[in-house]
């Protein structure tokens, strides 16, 4: 028997976040809501995901649903149980969307099968939750696979699809051959940037919704120079009184002047992150040539259930920072954050983030990363590869894009250009951080939101 969690999420005040996006954007939230509210009339609205903590889903069902709760809807967050073997398939699933191979394993009538067990066994355990009326948005390939149970109670489903790639290959195909019969009992689908697609959903209900990041959070609001200081002294990234308290810098690595230039990658250790092709270029590109130094930062690697790449992911990257030579080691630190305590993540990732001279993205396939829209918000200058939805997160002049993701020479220009060009890095920030303002923060996201689910009410009953 499954054993699928409610994730308790506190509300998030919408009247706070009204202040800050100003009277105008606050009254037409008010009135999507209101409008969301009285369609659904009673009913719950759930959100089933595959992880609470680590990574892009999870941060932002923690303010979607937290907010939605603030406003009245009765909104939940139920996050599935899975064995290893699940998640293994998964995450082939997840690199196959992406149009990378993975760990090269079969997604054949074995895994088809495991996946549908896997899943059966966590309806059994939310039967009876979950009533006609009820609106569910399932989150990622994970959950596709519930669509079909779901729909016999007579509620609306909605799948919502967070990667994708601008390309098709075979590994696209395999990867949406898999999900196709699932899909199939999904009524309505959301992607984060119209090329993710895929040609099968041709004529289907399908809505973009970008994601967003909330300027209230622990990941993103204001934090005080000295917190910053005193958060990444006691990670043991710079140097200060007390320094290495909750050591997370790998390798025993000594602690960095906090005047020297940092640039800094926030990321899950996912090979389609690419940490170690910033490791490659920074090491051969600015190590020892300049005084910036490079901090490659992500969660500690059994904090994050439903990734298992990421332990043999930061072995390799640590495997690398430990042949290099000796003046690139001690320009650069690998950085794993516990997760055990989600608001001092949160807090931290934010210091590193403020911190940083420069924020760099080297992603070779992309939904939509958050981490670039964090960086942006904070004034930073991201430089980053063009693909899958960063195009669109970066406009012109607010940051750097990267034609080809796995040019490591361009990588290493770009960002040593940028950084012997103090006046362009602060007007970058300041575009970027206005850029966001506009269209990224969780105002824009809970109106599309609101509006999608007054649509599925109103969808004639499945
Ligand atoms: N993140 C975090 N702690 C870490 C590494 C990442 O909180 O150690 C967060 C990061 O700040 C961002 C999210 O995880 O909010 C990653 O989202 P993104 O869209 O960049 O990538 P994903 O992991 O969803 O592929």
């Amino acid at each position: 028997m499954a054993h699928p969690q409610d994730v308790e999420v506190p509300p998030h005040s919408v009247e706070r976040l009204g202040r800050l996006v100003g009277p105008e954007r606050y009254a037409a939230l008010e009135n999507e809501a209101s409008t969301a509210l009285g369609a659904l009339d009673g009913a719950k609205v759930w959100n089933i995901s595959s992880t609470a903590h680590g990574g892009g889903v999870a941060e932002m069902l923690q303010l979607l649903c937290g907010y939605a709760r603030d406003a009245g809807a009765d909104t939940r967050w139920l996050v599935i149980d899975g064995d290893p073997e699940f998640f293994a398939i998964t995450k082939r699933l997840h690199n196959r969307i992406h149009g990378a191979a993975g760990d090269g394993g079969d997604l054949g009538l074995r895994e088809a099968a495991h996946y549908k067990a896997v899943l059966d066994a966590n309806v059994d355990a939310i039967d009876g939750r979950i009533h006609r009326g009820d609106v569910v948005v399932l989150h990622d390939p994970q959950t596709a696979g519930l669509a079909n149970h779901l729909i016999r109670y007579g509620v609306h489903v909605a799948w919502r699809c967070h990667i994708g790639s601008d390309r098709t290959n075979t590994f696209t195909e395999e990867a949406w051959s898999f999900l196709h019969p699932h899909l199939a009992h999904c009524r309505t689908f959301v992607f984060s940037h119209a090329a993710f697609v895929p040609a099968q959903l041709a004529g289907a209900d399908v809505w973009i919704i970008e994601p967003s990041i909330d300027p209230l959070s622990n990941k993103n609001r204001p934090l005080p120079k000295a917190r910053v200081s005193d958060l990444l002294v006691r990670i043991g990234l710079l140097e200060g009184p007390g320094t290495g308290r909750a050591s997370a810098v790998m390798g025993g690595a000594s602690p960095l002047s906090p005047e020297d230039p940092l640039v800094v990658q926030v990321s899950r250790w996912d090979h389609l992150k690419d940490m170690q092709g910033v490791l490659r270029s920074f090491a051969e590109h600015l190590a020892g040539r300049t005084d910036a130094r490079l901090a490659l930062v992500g969660p500690a690697v059994a904090g994050v259930s439903d990734d298992p790449e990421g332990a043999q992911v930061l072995e390799e990257c640590f495997d690398l920072w430990r042949s290099l030579p000796r003046r690139a080691r001690d320009a650069i630190r690998l950085v794993t954050l516990s997760m055990d305590d989600p608001v001092l993540n949160a807090v931290t990732v934010n210091a590193v983030q403020r911190h940083a001279s420069v924020v760099v993205q080297k992603s070779l396939q992309e939904g939509f990363g958050l981490t670039v829209t964090e960086a942006m918000w904070k004034s930073k200058p991201v430089v980053a590869s063009a693909v899958g939805g960063i195009v669109g997160q970066i406009p012109q002049g607010a940051g750097i894009l990267l034609g080809d993701p796995s040019d490591l020479d361009a990588f290493g220009w770009a960002l040593s250009g940028l950084l012997a060009d103090p006046a362009e890095m602060a007007s970058m920030g300041r575009r970027a951080r206005r850029h966001v303002r506009q269209y990224s923060l969780s105002d824009r996201h809970l109106i599309d939101y609101a509006h999608l689910v007054t649509h599925m009410t109103r969808l004639p009953p499945t």
